[in-house]
């Protein structure tokens, strides 16, 4: 039995779950680290059971204890979603200092996730909260070079900017800072095939779903949905994925 795994597992189930609280709070400006959890419907502060990463909601069977109002699916989910990247994270490094660099990238991308699924928004404290963090793991511990981390960072900013001048609607100045920070993280070539990958996806799901009317033409969605997704692929597969195209020329 790797422990390793069970352990990234479950420290990934309980950082999800304090993401989302921080995910939630932050674009509505409460504090979130000092205030106590409590049922969004009637206000009872929740017990320390009642906050156990998915299996309260499954115990609870998806209602609160105090008034038995729906709880959403979305906090299941992303406790889940985030166990399994932090689990996924640790089977692809291993125990080593740049595990450290693709949590952060894995967190960040959560608790955006979160905010934009609730708010449409990213919350600019966010990315500069995490700004200091990803300087001291990549270029401080990991030592990649400043240079590379600005031209990336300048790459995913600047291009997500002017596609925000042309296209005149889409992605938002809150995707813009997120594409900088991200480039930051992953260099030029990985986030620019993150753009890509993302606005593929974008096109393709946004696509599919106008075509079965799920979603209506004007009504805004959210796109952090495939950025999470194709940061990830980038960030795992990218220079792989690189080769293989590159194979053909
Ligand atoms: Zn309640």
């Amino acid at each position: 039995m790797d422990w390793y795994f069970l352990y990234s597992f479950i420290y990934g189930l309980l950082f999800g779950s304090f993401f989302l609280v921080v995910g939630f709070r932050l674009p509505l400006r409460k504090p979130f680290l000092w205030e106590r959890s409590a049922c969004c419907h009637c206000h009872t502060p929740l017990k320390f059971y009642e906050l156990l990463p998915v299996l309260s909601y499954i115990i609870q069977r998806g209602r609160s204890r105090c008034c038995k109002t729906h709880i959403s699916v979305l906090y299941p989910f992303m406790e889940l979603l985030t166990g399994s990247l932090y689990a996924f994270c640790y089977i692809n490094i291993g125990i080593k200092w740049e595990l450290l660099g693709a949590l952060l990238l894995v967190s960040l991308l959560m608790i955006v996730l979160v905010s934009d699924l609730k708010f449409m928004v990213i919350p600019n404290q966010l990315l500069l909260f995490f700004l200091p963090f990803i300087i001291l793991v990549d270029n401080i511990i990991l030592k990649k070079p400043f240079m590379d981390s600005f031209i990336g960072a300048a790459a995913g900013f600047g291009v997500v900017g002017m596609m925000i001048l042309i296209s005149n609607g889409g992605m938002g100045a809150g995707d813009m800072k997120l594409f900088g920070l991200l480039g930051w993280m992953l260099g030029m070539k990985l986030v620019l095939m993150t753009l890509f990958l993302a606005c593929t996806f974008g096109a393709v799901i946004g696509g599919l779903l106008l075509l079965t009317r799920r979603i209506d033409r004007r009504q805004p969605v959210p796109f952090v949905p495939y950025i999470a997704i194709a940061t990830i692929i980038s960030y795992f597969y990218g220079n792989p994925l690189y080769m293989w195209y590159a194979s053909f020329y």
